[in-house]
């Protein structure tokens, strides 16, 4: 018999929280085939999906049916993989939590996250963290970040989890959405959210010394309510985010002002790498696209022509 509706909060491996309209959470598994066509996923069900639950002969509770999703974000795997993980659906924005130091965070990851968010059509924005940490050189760099990135229309954020720096505008930026946080470990994604919702009570990891990196990861994504309305999808941060299929030829799609200036290349499939009369190539040196950006642009297209180039092989 069905139980109601309810939107999935936390996926612990075997099995789905679900908490319903009336407040309750129930575990549930799931019954019947929700895969989606033509992707292979490991997960069918993802936290952020609104889902019908029923309790079955054996009294325990099963998710039947997933209303369809507004938006999914799905990510590899593993690197071998083909399978995909659907990290969250139905939300309204992706947030990346970034750093200077400890650790550094690439402007390669930094774009290859907002790129992907482009390709779900999903708003993002970026949250430079450990402000505490900046000397006078990082603050520059922030500040050039913060220019750069919000003058192609992602909003930018500087943090401190530690003193509570850019906690209130962060908070009311994100008030009333179901937004997507993505980092690398170790960027403070955790007491990010500690500091966000008092009483989220997540675990922080002390950065290990080899690697940087934290030491604490989440395993499966988890959604937290906000006490303003919406909520934060915690996702896990092990490989970031972003690792999609690109088309060589899609990849200019997803980086807005290259796309904007791609319309004047002479040829409708120009790549931007030397081809005569782009548009692109000229627009990076005049600095109207800042080279970083550029570099990551011809970073995904690489990636993107030698999977393209490795699919073409297996067939
Ligand atoms: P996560 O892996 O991204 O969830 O990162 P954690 O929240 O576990 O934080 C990793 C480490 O960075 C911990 O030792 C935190 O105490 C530290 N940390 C987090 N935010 C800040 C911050 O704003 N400033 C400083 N100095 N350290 C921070
Ligand atoms: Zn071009």
């Amino acid at each position: 018999a069905v139980i109601g509706e309810g939107r999935v909060i936390r996926n612990t491996g075997s099995s789905y929280i679900v908490r319903l309209d009336n407040g309750d959470e129930l575990q549930c598994r799931i019954k019947g085939n929700f895969r989606i066509k033509g992707i292979r996923t490991t997960n069918p069900v993802a936290v952020g999906d609104i889902v019908t639950v029923a309790k079955a002969a054996d009294d325990a509770d099963y998710i039947t049916a997933i209303a369809p999703r507004s938006n999914y974000i799905i990510r590899r795997a593993s690197n071998l993989s083909k399978e995909s993980h659907i990290l969250a659906s139905n939300i309204d924005l992706a947030v990346l939590v970034a750093t200077l130091r400890e650790p550094v965070t690439t402007t390669t990851f930094i774009d290859r996250f907002l790129a992907t968010a482009e390709a779900y059509s999903v708003k993002s924005a970026l949250i430079i963290n450990k402000e505490d940490l900046w000397d006078e050189i990082d603050c520059e760099l922030a500040d050039a970040l913060k220019n750069l990135y919000e003058s192609i229309g992602y909003p930018v954020f500087f943090a401190s989890a530690s003193s509570g720096k850019g906690i209130p505008e962060i908070t009311s930026f994100l008030s009333g959405k179901i937004t997507l946080l993505a980092g690398n470990s170790g960027v403070g994604k955790s007491s990010l959210i500690n500091a966000i919702v008092p009483g989220a009570d997540l675990r922080t990891g002390e950065i290990s010394d080899i690697h940087h990196t934290g030491t604490h990861t989440t395993t499966f994504s988890e959604m937290i309510d906000l006490s303003g309305g919406g909520a934060l999808i915690d996702i896990p941060g092990v490989r970031g985010f972003g690792t999609i299929d690109f088309k060589p030829e899609e990849v200019g799609h997803f980086f807005p002002e290259i796309f904007r200036i791609s319309r004047d290349c002479r040829y409708s499939d120009c790549k931007h790498t030397g081809e005569p009369g782009c548009a692109v190539i000229p627009a990076v040196e005049e600095h109207y696209i800042a080279e970083s950006r550029y570099a990551s642009y011809l970073s995904i297209l690489e990636e993107a022509s030698e999977e393209a180039g490795a699919d073409k092989y297996r067939k």
